[in-house]
């Protein structure tokens, strides 16, 4: 089996304190064949405390460039980064992911208005359906309006925060709005990620749920990553095992890798 991790975080990141030696030790313990290091670069936030959060991209790409020599006989190792996206901050982002020549970018919507899904002011005088509608919203426009990567992370996870009352999801409720979605990624040739961390934050599933992945491939989608979302060397590759099953129940026996952000299939197995 082609095992690989495409979402991992390390110290870069302002929310892991994770040695990235450790990770990439970790992953060649486990067997894997490839990963891709994609800490978080946020912009034109809130409330955020931007000392913990600067990236610091030369260092950064200065760092994975020497152990991907380093590890070069081990694992096959790809530059990466996950950027929060938010519409009015695509000339900065897109120019930033122009300038440091990534393997691999993933853009999520971590973020409505400049104000951070995870800190629960969004939730405030709002009902689940509103919370989960706008979040969609925001995801359509930030698709339609950046260009410049690869993957959209983890879909569906905005039922992740806000408390018991924002759990769940009533598909029905969404579907025009993601299939919208699923037609705007397969259009602009992006693709999706499996992202396994639904697992270790109780919700018992992987982002976005198999409803939404088949409804990609049926629609023509074909890219598509697996990943973590690891923050800890512990949670590499976990429950990986899941997306490759899921993959196969619904018939798919490739994933997706990039160099220099050019897709490249994979055969499971
Ligand atoms: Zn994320
Ligand atoms: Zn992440």
């Amino acid at each position: 089996m082609y095992k690989v991790d495409y979402h991992i975080h390390t110290e870069f990141s302002g929310d892991s304190k994770e040695n990235i030696e450790s990770m990439i030790e970790r992953a060649i313990e486990l067997g894997l064949a490839e990963i891709a290091i994609t800490d978080h670069l946020e912009y034109d936030l809130l409330y955020i405390d931007w000392d913990k959060w600067t990236l610091n991209l030369d260092i950064y790409k200065a760092k994975i460039l020497s152990l991907k020599k380093k590890y070069k006989d081990k694992i096959v190792i790809r530059f990466g980064i996950e950027i929060g996206v938010q519409p009015q901050t695509k000339d900065y982002l897109e120019a930033i992911v122009d300038k440091y020549d990534f393997d691999f970018v993933i853009a999520s919507n971590h973020s409505i208005d400049k104000i951070d899904l995870a800190s629960g002011i969004l939730h405030e005088g709002r009902t689940r359906y509103e919370i989960q509608n706008l979040y969609f919203e925001t995801v359509l426009k930030n698709i339609e309006t950046y260009d410049k990567f690869n993957v959209f992370g983890h879909l569906d996870y905005v039922t992740r925060y806000g408390g018991s009352k924002f759990d769940e999801m009533d598909l029905e409720e969404h579907r025009d709005i993601i299939i919208k979605i699923l037609e705007t990624l397969i259009s602009k040739g992006k693709g999706l990620e499996i992202n396994t961390s639904g697992y270790r934050y109780g919700e018992n599933r992987v982002y976005p749920r198999v409803e939404i992945l088949k409804k990609y491939f049926e629609l023509g989608g074909k890219i598509i990553t697996i990943g973590s979302d690891a923050h800890v060397k512990e949670d590499v590759f976990k429950d990986l095992d899941r997306a490759y099953e899921i993959l196969n129940e619904l018939g798919i026996n490739y994933i997706t890798t990039f160099d220099k952000m050019k897709p490249i299939l994979k055969k499971i197995n």
